[in-house]
């Protein structure tokens, strides 16, 4: 028998961070979405915090199983699910959590942690000619004595105006083709590194995305962020961990504004005298219920597998798959859920008096970063049928 139940810690940094959304993050939700580039001041007092720790509440329960189950991963999704829930922009815009952090918690040398802990971290990968197929990338960093020389440009950067560094991904070798691709750490006002533009965007309006040009950009030799040596066999293996580790994470973003939008329609169709009936007989539920009960089982379908690709990679098993699986499902299903609850909730929720029109917006981007829908079903099929699909 499967066992669902969150350990105790977890459930308490699930209640503290709903918490937050509800009273932090979805009050100022409309006015980042129209203040686009405005940076929002009142997440300052996130910048460093944590969650209530479970990690000894856990640690207590499971040495007592004998048994040691890591939760990161499982503690993520469940917080970014929560945060999502009050508003996905606001959530990439926490000071501090960018993904070029999680590269240099996961990539970087004991120095490198610490001298850049607390920082803001940026990451660039994408370029205007590879995006899906990031092994295309061109941007060149050569090494020169003591220092690493870049150029290239980098686009659709996410913190791209806030973030204090930011992770680029460059060729040291093109020779070697994904062999050759290294992360480099630049630091915001090295010359030669420059933020070209913001992009004005459909939704997320409250994170900045944003160019780069890195035109003979002199960076110290030892900001490579992993090994300069380049082992053909291992070629890009850093992305591939880094996004099963993340895609989860993306997955859980949209289950955190698909919950949204249905628990604030399900309210509004309360309120308006009908009563949803999970006893009535099959024959007597009306389209609009069975629409609603077909998404509550579908954004439950979601956290299922999101919950399955956490749990593997907390316990170290390869979940190459299963991530894919949990982010096409809910970045396709958090999109038809924020539309079928506009329709649900009839004209108003195609106005800006509530939330569900920005909610339909926001929750796309689940669908594009980190790997597109496309990708996602591509990957899966690599991954069930063993063979090399473009
Ligand atoms: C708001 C936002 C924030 C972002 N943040 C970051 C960031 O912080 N860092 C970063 O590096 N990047 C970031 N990106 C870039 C993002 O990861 C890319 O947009 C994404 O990888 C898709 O690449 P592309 O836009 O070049 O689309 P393309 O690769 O040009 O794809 C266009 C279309 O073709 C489809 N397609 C492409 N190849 C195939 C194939 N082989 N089989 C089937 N269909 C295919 C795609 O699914 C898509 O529908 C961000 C993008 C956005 C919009």
């Amino acid at each position: 028998m499967i066992n669902l139940e969150l350990p105790e810690g977890l459930k308490q940094t699930k209640e503290f961070l709903h918490n937050v959304a509800r009273d932090l993050l979805r009050p100022i939700s409309r006015k980042y979405d129209v203040a686009e580039h405005v940076y929002p001041q009142e997440l300052e007092i996130m910048r460093g915090a944590q969650a209530p720790s479970s990690k000894k509440d856990d640690k207590d329960k499971t040495d007592k199983k004998e048994k040691k189950q890591r939760t990161d991963t499982l503690g993520q999704v469940i917080s970014v699910e929560e945060l999502c829930w009050g508003d996905l922009g606001l959530l990439l815009t926490i000071p501090g959590r960018g993904l070029g952090n999680a590269a240099i918690a996961a990539n970087g040398t004991d120095e490198q942690k610490k001298k850049y802990a607390g920082k803001w971290a940026a990451m660039a990968i994408t370029e205007p000619e590879a995006g899906s197929d990031s092994f295309a990338l061109v941007a060149t960093a050569e090494l020169d004595g003591d220092e690493w020389v870049l150029n290239g440009e980098k686009i659709f950067v996410t913190c791209a105006d806030r973030c204090e560094l930011v992770v680029v991904w460059a060729t040291i070798d093109k020779s070697a083709g994904r062999a050759g691709i290294k992360s480099f750490l630049v630091e915001k006002g090295t010359p030669g590194f420059k933020l070209e533009h913001l992009e004005h965007k459909l939704g997320i309006r409250a994170s900045d995305t944003g160019t780069f040009v890195l035109k003979d950009c002199r960076i110290p030799k030892e900001n490579i962020l992993g090994s300069a040596e380049v082992i053909k066999k291992e070629g890009f293996r850093g992305v591939g961990k880094t996004f099963d580790a993340t895609r989860p994470a993306v997955a859980a973003m949209a289950l955190g504004v698909a919950r949204a939008a249905l628990e604030f329609t399900k309210e509004k169709i309360e309120e308006s005298g009908i009563t949803f009936d999970y006893e009535k007989n099959g024959n007597n539920v009306s389209s609009n219920e069975k629409e609603f009960y077909m998404m509550e089982a579908n954004l439950e379908a979601m956290r299922l597998l999101i919950w399955r690709a956490a749990c593997m990679q907390d316990s170290g098993e390869r979940n190459s798959l299963e991530a894919a699986m949990c982010k096409a499902k809910a970045g396709r299903t958090g999109t038809l859920i924020t539309q079928k609850c506009c329709d649900l909730l009839g004209p108003l929720g195609f106005s800006q008096d509530y939330l569900a029109e920005k909610w339909i917006r926001d929750v796309k981007i689940t669908d594009i970063f980190e790997g597109t829908g496309q990708i996602m079903h591509r990957n899966i099929a690599r991954e069930i049928l063993g063979v090399k699909i473009m």
